[in-house]
């Protein structure tokens, strides 16, 4: 598509829809003044030409009463003739009393214009019986009114437009020309310069053919202009107006009795509207008469829109509605040619984290600098859709099949790096999903639902990757729709389905038990045992781990305060999602839980991940500070699969840095892992970080990590998560049995 401008604004584009809707009026008019000038030769009955012209009149206008009234043969009365009401309207003239119609009508000199903005004397009369707006022209013969065309309205708000006004004057023209005629049978040339000078001032062009000769008997003065030709007595086939660019000879248009068409005329690099209608000329012969509107105008203003309705405003990618039709019509041409080609479905991890945190001038520079960067890799310049807050497409089309994993490859990269906002750089992923088609699927719906599908595979396998579809993730994805629902009642049950599972946490000097990490567990009614890796991602793809966290997070406070109760001081690891992270509220909720718990919150460690990354630094800062005031300690988890930097550690102030099981995998064997844990280790005691290292299952990995510094060990070695009775019971020697029979026996 070719566009003078990419972006106009939406006033504009209110603007064009109102130009398009003008436009619109004028083609209906002179579509109405047509059919009215094509009865100027009907052998009808006055009356039944009288009823037509009312009819085309009130459908053109939309207006609930046209009536044409008429002297009564006595001339001492004003009458209605014919009347026409729009489908259940009521007659408004047999309710008017004569004598108003003739009291007034007789003061009338010319058009007369009642509405919103023109009052009259008769205004209040109207108004009593329901008119609100009327335009009143006489239809003048020999010098006297004869007759009238009433339009009137029970619209309040109507007001005239001005070329309405001047419709109903040509339309009583054009009834005076009939009346005369039938009056008298006029001569040849009368009626000849009659018809002329009605045609000569309407707006549209219009010519007259000959059906044998194909040559111009007449053509008003508008056609004229428009051919810059005087035309009468040339061929048609001169004038490209009806799009026939063939010799006269060819052309069998003017064969049928109607015709009508758009065309655009190459050498005026205008568009027309052409209709073509058989009439009675003047001399008795069937010729064709031609109505030639210029529409560039309208055309124009219909690329225009088009762009508008195929576009996003703020991006100026295509949208969804233009990505389903593409997608639809490259289905069906792989389909018939034996072609394929690839849709990617990309979601932004953590968008909705960033719009908010940051406001939403920096969603959109976001989303707009993202598109930018899809548009200009090579071989999808074209084929970028956004189709969604933060949901964009890719069609790789079978001629860039070839370069598909390049692709891949270019927009994995493109999110790799930090986007720089105001001189600021943010890290925003994204997790793509990719099917093929027409392989994957044969209609639009099933291609996109498969790769949602399996972009929510990579999102569920912790964001910031790519998932091809295969027919296993489908079956995830029924379950996901049921793991939402039934997360949804969980919750309004209160949360008791979610339960506190809490692993050890071994400090590896003393050898002793700290505490422990508290992990959530659902244990559902209807789906039963469910662990985190599965529900966590979903519940916070929804926003429900905000809800869920808090529950949590308030239980595990009240698990701590407990065993201090017991006089066992130990810690507790809590996690915090980084969508709760975001809230606003973050450290008044936290600084509740505390509060009501009555908890030590030298107890509490709050567990963030990495992902924090692609936060407003400065915020972020802000946020972990206040909440280190509450006397909390903030551990760094998952380290090493991330993005962040050491120093991005000291910035942050952590106290803790929990170092990724992938590292302790190859511990034993792989030399770059050993060097990571020491090199880590050992700055994290210049900064004054204690390191935990998790998913500790060896004795061989535990006595490698022994001779690094590590302070703190978590993994099966030592106990796997157990439900936190069991826990307090099997680490801390608290047991919950005889509690309880203490609490009896008091
Ligand atoms: P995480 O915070 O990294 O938790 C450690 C995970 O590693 C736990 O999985 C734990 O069972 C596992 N793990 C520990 N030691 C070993 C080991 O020696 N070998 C192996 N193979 N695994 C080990 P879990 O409990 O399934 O939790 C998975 C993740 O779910 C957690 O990873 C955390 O990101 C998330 N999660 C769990 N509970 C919560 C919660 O209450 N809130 C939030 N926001 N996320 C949670
Ligand atoms: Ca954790
Ligand atoms: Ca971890």
């Amino acid at each position: 598509m070719n566009f003078e401008s990419r972006d106009i604004s939406e006033a504009e584009y209110n603007k064009l829809l109102k130009d398009l809707e003008n436009l619109e009026y004028e083609k209906k008019r002179s579509e109405a003044i047509t059919s009215i000038i094509q009865l100027l030769e009907s052998e009808l009955s006055f009356e039944m030409i009288a009823e037509e012209i009312v009819r085309i009149i009130g459908e053109f206008l939309g207006v609930s009463n046209v009536t044409i009234c008429k002297w009564n043969t006595e001339q001492t009365k004003v009458q209605p003739t014919v009347e026409w009401l729009p489908k259940g309207g009521t007659p408004y003239f047999a309710k008017v009393d004569e004598e108003l119609l003739t009291e007034y009508i007789i003061k009338m000199k010319g058009t007369l214009v009642c509405d919103e903005n023109n009052q009259s004397e008769v205004t209040p009369l109207l108004v009593k019986r329901g008119i609100y707006a009327m335009i009143a022209e006489p239809v003048v013969l020999n010098g006297n009114q004869v007759m009238y065309i009433l339009v009137a309205d029970s619209d309040r708000n109507r007001s005239w437009r001005s070329n309405t006004i001047q419709f109903i004057v040509d339309v009583c023209k054009i009834l005076q020309d009939i009346l005369e005629k039938n009056i008298s049978k006029n001569s040849l040339v009368s009626s000849y310069n009659a018809i002329k000078e009605i045609l000569d001032n309407i707006g549209n062009g219009l010519f007259v053919i000959d059906k044998t000769t194909k040559k111009i008997l007449f053509a008003n003065n508008t056609m004229k202009m428009m051919a810059k030709d005087d035309m009468e007595g040339e061929l048609c086939s001169k004038y490209g107006f009806c799009g026939m660019r063939h010799k006269c000879e060819n052309c069998d248009i003017l064969k049928e009795s109607s015709a009508y068409f758009e065309t655009y005329a190459n050498d005026r690099q205008a568009w027309y509207d052409v209709k073509f209608n058989d009439i009675l000329w003047v001399d008795g012969r069937t010729v064709a008469i031609c109505n030639v509107l210029n529409i560039t105008e309208k055309k124009k203003i219909e690329k225009r829109i088009e762009f508008q309705a195929n576009n996003d405003f703020l991006t100026g990618l295509y949208n969804r509605m233009r990505c389903e039709f593409d997608i639809d019509k490259r289905i069906r041409n792989a389909e018939a040619n034996g072609l394929k080609g690839y849709i990617l479905f990309l979601d932004l991890d953590n968008f909705k984290h960033l719009n908010d945190g940051l406001g939403h001038q920096y969603g959109d520079m976001l989303l707009k600098i993202i598109s930018l960067g899809l548009q200009q890799i090579k071989g999808i310049e074209d084929s970028c859709y956004r189709v969604g807050g933060d949901e964009f497409v890719i069609i790789v089309e079978n001629e860039q099949i070839d370069r598909a994993d390049e692709i891949l490859r270019d927009v994995k990269e493109l999110f790799n790096k930090p986007w720089e906002l105001n001189g600021t750089e943010y890290y925003c992923t994204m997790s793509m999903g990719v099917v093929s088609y027409p392989e994957d699927g044969k209609s639009v719906q099933e291609l996109i639902k498969k790769a949602d599908i399996a972009m929510y595979d990579a999102k569920k396998s912790g964001k910031n990757r790519i998932v091809f579809y295969n027919a296993k993730n489908e079956s995830s994805s029924i379950k996901r729709l049921d793991l939402e629902n039934n997360m949804r009642s969980a919750i309004a049950l209160g949360g008791n389905e979610f339960e506190v599972y809490i692993q050890p946490i071994i400090d590896l000097e003393k050898e002793e038990c700290i505490g422990g990490e508290a992990l959530i567990r659902w244990n559902s009614n209807n789906l039963g045992f469910i662990a985190p890796n599965d529900f966590i991602p979903l519940a916070e793809h929804l926003g429900l781990i905000v809800c869920i966290g808090e529950m949590f997070l308030r239980r595990a406070c009240e698990i701590c305060k407990n065993w201090s109760d017991k006089g066992v001081d130990k810690t507790i690891h809590i996690n915090l999602s980084i969508v709760q992270l975001v809230q606003n509220n973050i450290v008044e909720v936290i600084n509740k839980a505390i509060s009501d718990s009555g908890v030590n919150p030298a107890n509490i460690i709050l567990e963030v991940t990495e992902s924090l990354a692609i936060n407003d630094m400065n915020n972020m800062k802000k946020v972990i500070k206040e909440i280190k005031e509450l006397g909390v300690e903030i551990a760094l988890d998952d380290f090493g699969t991330g993005y962040s930097s050491l120093n991005y550690i000291k910035q942050m102030d952590f106290d803790i840095i929990k170092v990724d099981k992938i590292f302790v995998d190859d511990i034993v064997s792989d030399d770059y892992a050993q060097t990571f844990v020491r090199l880590i280790t050992e700055l994290s005691e210049k900064l004054g970080v204690k390191v935990c290292i998790e998913g500790v299952e060896t004795r061989e990995q535990l006595e490698t990590l022994k001779a690094m510094k590590v302070s703190l060990i978590q993994g099966y070695l030592y106990g796997k998560p157990i439900p936190y009775r069991e826990f307090e019971r099997v680490f801390l020697g608290i047991n919950q049995y005889e509690e309880h029979i203490d609490l009896t026996t008091n």
